[in-house]
């Protein structure tokens, strides 16, 4: 199967259940996220219509990037570390997973020295699962409140990952959740704040995660496995 099969395919899918649920395909964004991806199948991608690409750590970002250049959208969907703040503000346009004010703050700090704002979505654990990164929903306002202070940093919304599993369905709670959550923070008028974007959905589960309100799906699998 070819990237650009794949993506046909994709797109038809997310048409599909975006007309399902009522909604405008064209207000879901979608993320071509290329962990492990080699930049030859990356800028196939980009010739059939890519335009954002969800990285999951920064070295490989930074390696893959001089061959692809920024005329695509670069966002960070990985745990990001505090020391890697720098070579992020450089490389990325967005960053889809702040979860700590130590991490914001240092992001804060080179987006200042360097003149430069980014934007960022919080992520948040709605599954409850351990091992999954982001705050807890309990959790996210007061992180908002505290970044939105931030003057280089500007909150477009929220991202979360369902707890993996064969079944879509299972997903649904989750991405219900985020929705909701982003719609009682929404009415709190958080100055500087706009939760316009719900980062949600994957290869597994993105159909679910349209019908719950995503305004942008981070797949890899769906587009680059053979
Ligand atoms: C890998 C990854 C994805 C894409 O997952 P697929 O199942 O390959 O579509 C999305 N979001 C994050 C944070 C990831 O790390």
């Amino acid at each position: 199967m070819s990237i650009k099969t794949n993506l046909e395919r994709l797109r038809g899918r997310i048409e599909s259940a975006a007309e399902r649920a009522g909604r405008n395909p064209a207000d879901i964004k979608l993320v071509a996220v290329t962990k492990t991806v080699g930049v030859d199948k990356i800028k196939e991608a980009i010739d059939c219509g890519a335009r954002h690409i969800g990285e999951s750590r920064v070295l490989e970002a930074a390696e893959k990037q001089p061959s692809i250049g920024r005329s695509v959208e670069w966002h960070m969907v990985g745990h990001l570390q505090s020391r890697k703040a720098k070579q992020a503000v450089e490389l990325f346009d967005m960053i889809q997973s702040i979860e700590s004010i130590s991490v914001a703050d240092a992001l804060e700090r080179r987006c200042s020295e360097m003149g430069r704002i980014m934007r960022v979505l919080v992520e948040v654990n709605t599954s409850g699962e351990q091992q999954k990164n982001g705050v807890s929903p309990e959790e996210a306002e007061s992180l908002i409140r505290r970044i939105a202070a931030r003057r280089s940093l500007r909150i477009e919304g929220l991202m979360t990952m369902a707890a993996l599993s064969a079944e879509p369905e299972q997903a649904r709670p989750s991405f219900r959740l985020l929705r909701e959550l982003a719609e009682r923070l929404r009415e709190k008028d958080i100055e500087g704040v706009r939760l316009d974007v719900l980062s949600m959905g994957m290869s597994g589960d993105f159909e679910i995660a349209v019908e719950e309100g995503a305004t942008m799906l981070r797949i890899g699998t769906a587009i680059f496995a053979e």
